[in-house]
Parts: structure tokens; sequence; C-alpha cells
């Protein structure tokens, strides 16, 4: 896995994106709850009160049918074989059924004979009607009960008051004989308005009961996954440190180096400045290390090797970048940087190392360093250009005795802002 890898998988898998998914999740999954859940309740409450009415207005009828049999059916001897209200029949009939009535909200009583004509009503002008297109009647004389609650924007009650914006229960009954033939239909009509704000309230305060739940499970959960996105967030950003730190020396590892450079060179390359400054580079490998493995041991050669790092770093500004580019070799990548002042920055390396010693294991050592230098120009392709000219010139100082400066011809372009320098 390289650096694009690593920073890729950071832009896709970022830990807040987990959260916020979590967060929409439970507003989306709360609202869903609440729309759901609210009018299920509605219509559990209101079909608990619909089946309340009709459980009354089935235990009215029957009672009524019980009590009014004599007025109501027509009987040959020994069998009753249909329904049928007149004179003080129809009087007496209509004067207990609004005795019985009077403690329930009806608002509204027919009696149907089996051929759907209306043999009572509570309002006398429809007594004769037939009904031939009423569906639940139908079922009615089929011998089921039969209920629905429908909002009526206005209806009368029996004392001949006009209701405005009423729930009404409409049930319709089978009447049947004592051996089960049904010979008409009873339909009541139960104002149940009253029930409708509790109704609305019973359904509101579960659903609000339900979110409430909701909400705290979903902020439990956003706690746990807060904190392991905060754990996640952290193991992150160690692993991107180390991702691109050397582990010996703490400094830049080749991977990030590289990376960091072709960055540099590409905003070099970019800029629009005429008097604009190239990106300078030091290669620096130590002398003769191998004998301090050999002499000291492989742990004083590590001792070395972090002491260099961090007078690479002492050298230098602090947005200069430093990395560890194999064993014993280092770059230092100078952005905005001439190629003169990259030989100052070199030199003042150079004395670093070698003007004090470095303990190792117990013992005073005498480092030094062969450096080359070179600095970006319009003829580079990519970073590994300018390093490669880096490096001859560093093989160039071992050549002409180590612990020194060098460079190749090729890498001395010297620019108009360089002209006004002078290092010697
Ligand atoms: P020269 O002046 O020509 O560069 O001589 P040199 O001895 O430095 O030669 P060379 O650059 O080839 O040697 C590099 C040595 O660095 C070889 C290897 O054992 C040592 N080395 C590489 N990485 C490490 C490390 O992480 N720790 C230690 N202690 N030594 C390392
Ligand atoms: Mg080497
Ligand atoms: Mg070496």
């Amino acid at each position: 896995m390289n650096i694009n890898d690593l920073l890729n998988i950071k832009v896709r898998n970022d830990p807040d994106s987990l959260l916020n998914l979590l967060v929409k999740a439970a507003v989306v999954s709360i609202l869903v709850v609440i729309v759901i859940s609210g009018y299920s309740f509605y219509r559990i409450f209101s079909g608990f009160v619909i089946k309340n009415a009709e459980n009354n207005s089935v235990q009215l009828c029957k009672v009524l049918i019980d009590q009014q049999r004599d007025l109501m059916f027509v009987s040959v001897p020994g069998k009753e074989i249909g329904l049928g209200l007149h004179g003080t029949e129809m009087f007496n009939f209509d004067l207990s059924l609004r005795n019985y009535l009077a403690p329930f909200d009806i608002i509204k009583v027919k009696v149907y004979d089996a051929q759907k004509k209306i043999i009572y009503s509570t309002d006398p002008m429809l007594v004769g009607k037939v009904d031939e297109n009423n569906q639940r009647l139908k079922n009615a004389l089929a011998g089921k009960v039969d209920a629905k609650m429908v909002t009526k924007d206005n209806a009368t009650d029996l004392a001949d008051e006009e209701l405005r914006d009423v729930d009404v229960v409409e049930t319709y009954v089978p009447i049947t004989t004592r051996d089960n033939r049904v010979l008409g239909s009873f339909e009541v009509y139960m104002n149940t308005t009253a029930y409708r704000d509790q109704i609305r309230l019973g359904a509101a305060v579960m659903t609000t009961l339900l979110t409430m739940v909701l909400i705290v499970v979903f902020g439990f959960s956003y706690l746990l996954v807060r904190g392991g996105t905060v754990q996640l967030k952290e193991a992150q950003s160690q692993l991107e440190i180390i991702a691109i730190t050397d582990p010996l020396t703490g400094i830049h590892n080749r991977g990030y180096l590289m990376k960091r450079g072709g960055v540099e060179l590409e905003r070099v390359r970019r800029s629009l400045d005429v008097q604009k400054l190239s990106l300078g580079c030091i290669m620096l490998d130590l002398d003769h290390f191998k004998r301090v493995n050999d002499t000291k041991g492989h742990a004083a050669g590590d001792n070395v090797l972090k002491s260099v790092a961090l007078r690479l770093r002492n050298s230098v500004r602090p947005y200069d970048v430093i990395g560890r580019y194999g064993g014993e070799e280092f770059v230092v990548l100078l952005p905005d940087t001439s190629f003169e002042q990259s030989l100052v920055v070199a030199e003042r390396i150079a004395e670093n190392i070698r003007s004090e010693s470095i303990e190792a294991e117990g013992e005073q050592l005498l480092i030094t360093a062969s450096l080359g230098v070179s600095c970006s120009c319009e003829a580079d392709s990519c970073l590994t250009d300018v390093i490669k000219r880096a490096d001859e010139g560093m093989y160039k100082a071992k050549t002409e005795g180590r612990d020194r400066v060098a460079w190749v011809s090729s890498s001395r372009k010297i620019r108009p802002s360089d002209s006004t320098t002078s290092i010697f």
C-alpha cells in the first residue's frame, strides 16, 4: 500500500462520515416511525372506538329486537315470516326505542326489511323508501354485522338538532328470527365525535413515547459510535504518521519525500512569478559509515543516524523537507531556493555534522558526510531528475576526498535571482 492509497482511504473512510450516516439514518427512522406509528395508533384507537360503538349498537338492537318482537315481526302460528310496523305499533316502537337510546349518543336509527325497504326511521320522511345500492345493508342482510367510522360535515340528531363536523360509526346489524333467519337489518348511527380528541391524544401520546424511546436508543448509539470514531480517528492519524515516518530517525521516509517533492516541483512549475525560485535538493551520504558499524557495533551506527537526522533538522527551515532516502543517505528538499542558496545550506549541514562529535555507546565519534547539490530546472520531467543530479554531485564529493559539498556542472543553472546572491 503506497501513500496515495493511504490518503484515498482517509477520504473514503472518514469516521465522521459514519457518524453523519448514523444521524441521517436516525432522523429518517424517527420520521418514518412518527408517520407509521401515528397512523397505526390512530387506526388502533379509532378501531377500538368503532368496536365499542358496534358492540353497543349490536347490544341495543338485540334488546330492541327481543323487546319489540311482537310489534316488529309479522308471524303466522309458530313462525316469524317478516317485518312490519304500522300505526300504533310504529308509535310504540318509536317511543320505546327513543327511551332505550337516551343514554347513548345515537343520531339515527332505521329498520329495513329483507327487501331493503325502510319500515322504520327516526326521520319519518324516509319510511317506505328502498335503499337498493347500499352495499353495507346488503352485507347485513347476508347475516354480517358491518360497522364503519365516517366523518360527516353535518348531521341531524334524534332531537332534530343540526350537528357539524361529526364522527359517526355507522352500524348495520342483521335482524334475525329465533331460528336464525335474516328478516331485515337495523341501521344505527352512533355519534363518536366526543372520542375524537381522546383518539388523537392517545395516538399522539403513544407516538411521542415511541419517538422518545427511539431518541434515547439513537442517542446512546450516537455516543457509542462517536466514542468509537474518536478512537478510530486517533488510530488513523497514528497510521498516517507511521506511514510517512522513518521509524529509526523520526524524520520522513522516502515515500513521503518523493510525494511531497513531486508536489513542490509541480508548484514551482505552475508559479507565474518570472523571478521564480527553484526547488533546491541536497543528497547526503555519511562517510565510511560501514566502519562505524564494524568497529562500534550496529547500535552505535543507529545512534549516529539519529543524531545526524537531528542535526539536519536543526540546519534547515521548518518548511524544508528532510527524508531518509536509504540506509545512511538523506535527502533535503528546499522549496523556493536557488542553487546558490542550496549550496550555502549544504555547507552549513556539512559543518554541523563534522563540527561536534557524536556520542554513541559511550564513545565520541567524529562523523563527516559527502553532499551533492542540485536544483530544479525547466527540463526536469520529475523529481527523480533533480535527485539524480544531487546524487551525481554526492558521488563527485566522495571521489574528490569526502567531507565536502560538490555538484555536477549540469546542476548549476544561474537564474536572474541568483546573480544577486553571493555566497563565496
Ligand atoms: P562511503 O564513504 O563510500 O559511503 O562508505 P560507507 O561505509 O558509508 O559505504 P556505504 O554507504 O556503502 O555503507 C552504508 C552502510 O550503512 C552499510 C550498512 O551496513 C549501513 N546501514 C544501512 N542502514 C543502516 C541502519 O539502519 N543502521 C545502521 N547501524 N547501519 C546501517
Ligand atoms: Mg551509502
Ligand atoms: Mg556512506
